[in-house]
C-alpha cells in the first residue's frame, strides 16, 4: 500500500483536476489484475463494490484500540495529534512502529491483501464479531511499515480519503490509464455500480461486456426547464414525446427475483418508506431497473406533493399512514431488463421495453394494478403551436399533475445529466394582475431605489372599484426596469391630503410611499391563504413579481372575486372542502 499512499499524497498536493487524473491513471496502469480493482475502489472512498451492499462496520473505537495494541498509541498523544490534524488517519499514521516480533516475516500489505482483510472484517458476525474485527484491524496495522502508508490505510477504513477526488475523476483516470473512450467507461460505471470491475474491464478491453449490477443505484437523468408562455422554439424539431410532470418524488426501482430496492433522487435506499410499491414490484417477473415518480393518490386522484411529505423518510410506515396517504409509482423509463443494459438505447426503445415489462404485470395480476402504472405519453405533433402545448398543459393540470415533460425519443438515458433531451414545463398555480399602491426602498444594493411594492386587487364597491391590498413583494424586475419605475413612482406620489386618506382606506403603514394607483404588475405565488393580514382578507405565499403589465390599466387588474375563484380552485385541486 506504500505506492497507493504515495499516489494519494501527490494527488492531494495538486489542485489541478488534469494532474489528479494523470496521477491516478499512472498509478492504476502499473497494477496487476489482483490489485487493480481494490485500488480503484479505494480511490472512490468505498472499499467495496456499491452493488454488493457490504459495509465495513468498524468504528472509531475499534481502530483506536487496535492502534493502541499494535503501535502503543496512548489516548493523550492521540488526542493531541487528532486536534492538530482533524483526521484519524493523519493522526494515527505517524505512530506506526515496525513490529519487531514479525521482523522479516512481516506480510506485505498489497491492495489485494488489504481488501481480503477488509472483507473479513465486514463479514465478522456473531457474538465475538467485535473482538474479531479488532484482531483483524491489528493485523492490518502491523502490516504497515511506513507512516504515509498507515495514514492512508486508516483513511480507507474511516471512509474518508480527503484528496479531492470525485468519482468522475476516477472514471476519467481509468479511461486515460488504458486509453479507452471516457463515454464507454462512464456507461460501464453506471451499469456495474463498481469502478473496480470497470477498471478491470477497461484494462482488458471488455467495457462493452459490463452488464447491469442490480441494487446499485444509477444517477438520475434530469430535465432542463423551458419558460412557460415562450414560443417553444426548442420543441420545433420532430421526435418529442410528452408526459405529465408528476408532483411527487423521483424513484428508481431495482427488481430481481429475490430482492426489491427503491432509490431516491439522492440515491438512498427508500424501499422501507413505500412497502406497497415494493409489494407491487414483486409481481414483475425476471429482473429490471425502472425509473419513475412516486405520487400520493386519493380516490384515484393525484394529490399535491405536500400530502406525500408524511411518507418521506419513514423507515417503517404504519398501516394507518399507508391508508391515509396511499401512493402510486408512475413508471416512465426502463434502464435494464434481465441482463440487458438499456441506457444506450433510444427512449422510444426503452419505452417499448417498459411497456412489455408492465404488461406482464397486468397479465399476472389479471387486471390493472393501481400501485404500479405506466406513465401515459403521447407524441408531440411536428410544429406544435404554443396553443397546442398549452392545451396539453391544462389537461395535465386538470389531472392534478404539475405540467409537462418533453423527451426526445431518439435520446439515450444520460445518468446524472440535466441535458436538452428532457425539457420540463411548469407554471405557477396562477398569476394575478395587481395594482401597485405603495412602494418602499429596498435593501442592500437596492437601498436607493423603490423596489419593494405593495399591491392590491379590485373590490367592487357601490359605484366604483375600490382597491384591496393583498400582498407585498420585492421586485423581480431587471435593474433597468426598477430604475425607470423608481423615477416614475417619484413623479407620481400621492399629494399629502390624498395620501392621508389613502393610508386609512388601504390600511397601510406610514413609512410606505403612496403612489398613484395605475401601474399593473403580474404576481406569481405558491398558494393563496385566508388571512387578516391584508384588507383583502387573503394573503399570497411567496409572491413574486413576474413582469410589468404596461398593456393593462388599473381598471383591468384582477378582482377579489377572481382571487376567491383561484382560492377555491386550489382547494378543489387539493381535494379539500372549503
Ligand atoms: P423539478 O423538481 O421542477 O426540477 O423537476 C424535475 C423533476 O421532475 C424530476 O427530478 C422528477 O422527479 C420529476 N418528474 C415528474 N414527472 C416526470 C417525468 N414524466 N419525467 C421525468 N421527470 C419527472
Amino acid at each position: 500500500m506504500i505506492a497507493f499512499a504515495r499516489a494519494c499524497a501527490a494527488i492531494a498536493a495538486t489542485a489541478s483536476k488534469l494532474e489528479k487524473i494523470a496521477l491516478v491513471g499512472d498509478y492504476l496502469r502499473g497494477l496487476d489484475d489482483g490489485d487493480l480493482a481494490p485500488s480503484t475502489r479505494y480511490f472512490t472512498g468505498n472499499p467495496f463494490p456499491q452493488a454488493q451492499d457490504v459495509s465495513l462496520a468498524v468504528g472509531w473505537r475499534t481502530l483506536v484500540e487496535a492502534a493502541a495494541a499494535t503501535w502503543g498509541v496512548d489516548d493523550g498523544a492521540l488526542s493531541v495529534a487528532y486536534r492538530a490534524t482533524g483526521d484519524l488517519g493523519a493522526a494515527l499514521g505517524p505512530f506506526v512502529r515496525p513490529s519487531h516480533d514479525l521482523g522479516l516475516f512481516r506480510e506485505e500489505l498489497t491492495p489485494a491483501r488489504l481488501y481480503a482483510l477488509l472483507l473479513e472484517i465486514a463479514d465478522a458476525a456473531g457474538k465475538n464479531a467485535q473482538k474479531r474485527r479488532r484482531i483483524l484491524c491489528e493485523r492490518i496495522f502491523s502490516a504497515c511499515s511506513d507512516p504515509l502508508e498507515a495514514t492512508y490505510v486508516v483513511k480507507i477504513m474511516t471512509g474518508e480519503l480527503r484528496i479531492g477526488l470525485r468519482e468522475g475523476l476516477v472514471v476519467d483516470a481509468i479511461a486515460q490509464a488504458f486509453a479507452r473512450d471516457p463515454r464507454a467507461v462512464r456507461r460501464a460505471a453506471s451499469a456495474a455500480g463498481d469502478l473496480g470491475t470497470v477498471a478491470l474491464a477497461a484494462k482488458h478491453d471488455a467495457l462493452d461486456q459490463v452488464t447491469i449490477a442490480y441494487h446499485a443505484p444509477i444517477a438520475f437523468m434530469l430535465a432542463s426547464p423551458i419558460a412557460y408562455g415562450s414560443e417553444y422554439k426548442e420543441l420545433a424539431a420532430t421526435g418529442w414525446l410528452v408526459e405529465d410532470k408528476y408532483d411527487g418524488v423521483r424513484a428508481q426501482a431495482h427488481v430481481t427475483p429475490n430482492r426489491i430496492s427503491l432509490f431516491s433522487r439522492t440515491l438512498n435506499d427508500v424501499s422501507g418508506s413505500y412497502p406497497e410499491v415494493v409489494e407491487a414490484l414483486r409481481a414483475l417477473p425476471g429482473s429490471c431497473a425502472l425509473d419513475g415518480e412516486i405520487v400520493a393518490v386519493r380516490d384515484g386522484r393525484v394529490l399535491p406533493f405536500r400530502f406525500l411529505q408524511a411518507r418521506l423518510q419513514r423507515k417503517d410506515v404504519a398501516p394507518e399512514l399507508m391508508r391515509e396517504v396511499p401512493v402510486r409509482y408512475v413508471v416512465f423509463d426502463a434502464l435494464a431488463r434481465d441482463e440487458e443494459f438499456l441506457l444506450d438505447h433510444p427512449l422510444a426503445d426503452r419505452r417499448a421495453r417498459l411497456a412489455e415489462i408492465l404488461v406482464t404485470l397486468s397479465v399476472s395480476k389479471g387486471g390493472a394494478d393501481d400501485t404500479l402504472v405506466l406513465a401515459p405519453w403521447t407524441a408531440l405533433e411536428a410544429g406544435a403551436t404554443a396553443e397546442a402545448v398549452h392545451e396539453r398543459f391544462e389537461a395535465s393540470r386538470a389531472r392534478g399533475d404539475e405540467g409537462l415533460v418533453f423527451k426526445r425519443t431518439d435520446a439515450p438515458y444520460t445518468p446524472g445529466r440535466r441535458g436538452k433531451a428532457w425539457l420540463k414545463l411548469k407554471r405557477e398555480l396562477a398569476t394575478l394582475d395587481c395594482v401597485v399602491v405603495a412602494v418602499e426602498r429596498g435593501h442592500g444594493r437596492r437601498v436607493n431605489v423603490l423596489s419593494d411594492y405593495t399591491f392590491a386587487v379590485l373590490r367592487q364597491a357601490q359605484d366604483d372599484n375600490e382597491l384591496a391590498v393583498i400582498g407585498k413583494a420585492f421586485s423581480g424586475l431587471t435593474d433597468v426596469e426598477i430604475a425607470e419605475m423608481t423615477q416614475w413612482f417619484e413623479d407620481h406620489r400621492l399629494p399629502p391630503e390624498e395620501a392621508r386618506a389613502a393610508y386609512e382606506r388601504l390600511d397601510l403603514k406610514r413609512h410606505e410611499i403612496l403612489i398613484e394607483p395605475s401601474v399593473v404588475v403580474e404576481i406569481a405565488f405558491d398558494i393563496i391563504q385566508k388571512s387578516a393580514l391584508h384588507a383583502s382578507g387573503y394573503a399570497l405565499r411567496f409572491p413574486r413579481i413576474v413582469r410589468l403589465r404596461p398593456d393593462k390599466r388599473a381598471a383591468d387588474a384582477d378582482t377579489l372575486e377572481r382571487v376567491a375563484e383561484v382560492y377555491a380552485e386550489m382547494l378543489a385541486r387539493e381535494g379539500i372542502d372549503g
